[in-house]
């Protein structure tokens, strides 16, 4: 077994009740089990700022997968929650993102799947739920909370738990 870190993201439609039907997708498909679950995080778009606030959370699942067929498993449940990535700009509106944060201590540079993810480190909306479930992981040598101790966090706000 794997441990595998994944980012959430959406900023279309419910997506906090997303989120909670996706990561039961990802523990049915992924032949683990869900270890850590960030809250949700209300945060300013990235990339494209004319949209909508996003809805950001990260988990640490245990997997039998591997990198590969763990990537195409979350990328048909992005499908399933009504992601169409044939028609959406780069970093526009979307219903749901699954980013492959880091698997074990796996690196490699490949097109269609880069691990640790490439631009971690510039994100807050990605390292702010990691630090809240994973902040002494180290990742690419870099330890998680304090590689976000040099971010901004302006505009993060962390959501009350849905009851
Ligand atoms: P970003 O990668 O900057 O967060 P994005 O999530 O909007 O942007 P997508 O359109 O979801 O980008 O994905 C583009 C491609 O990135 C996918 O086809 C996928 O194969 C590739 N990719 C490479 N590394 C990873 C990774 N670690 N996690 C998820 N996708 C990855
Ligand atoms: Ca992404
Ligand atoms: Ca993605």
């Amino acid at each position: 077994m794997a441990r595998a870190l994944i980012a959430l993201g959406g900023n279309v439609g419910d997506v906090r009740a997303t989120f909670k039907k996706a990561i039961a997708s990802i523990c049915g498909m992924a032949q683990g089990a869900l270890l850590a679950r960030s809250s949700d995080y209300m945060t300013p778009p990235w990339g494209e700022p004319q949209q909508a606030k996003f809805v950001n959370a990260c988990i640490e699942i245990e997997t039998g997968l591997d990198p590969h067929a763990l990537l195409f498993t979350l990328q048909k449940i992005e499908t399933k929650f009504g992601r169409d990535r044939g028609h959406e700009p780069r970093w526009g509106p979307r219903t749901l993102d699954l980013d492959l944060i880091a698997y074990d201590d796996v690196s490699m540079q490949k097109a269609e799947l880069t691990l640790p993810h490439p631009r971690l480190f510039e994100r807050a909306f990605v390292l702010v739920p990691l630090a809240e479930i994973a902040p002494e992981r180290v990742i690419a040598g870099r330890k998680v909370a304090s590689a976000l101790a040099g971010l901004s966090t302006e505009g993060i706000e962390r959501l009350p738990d849905l009851g």
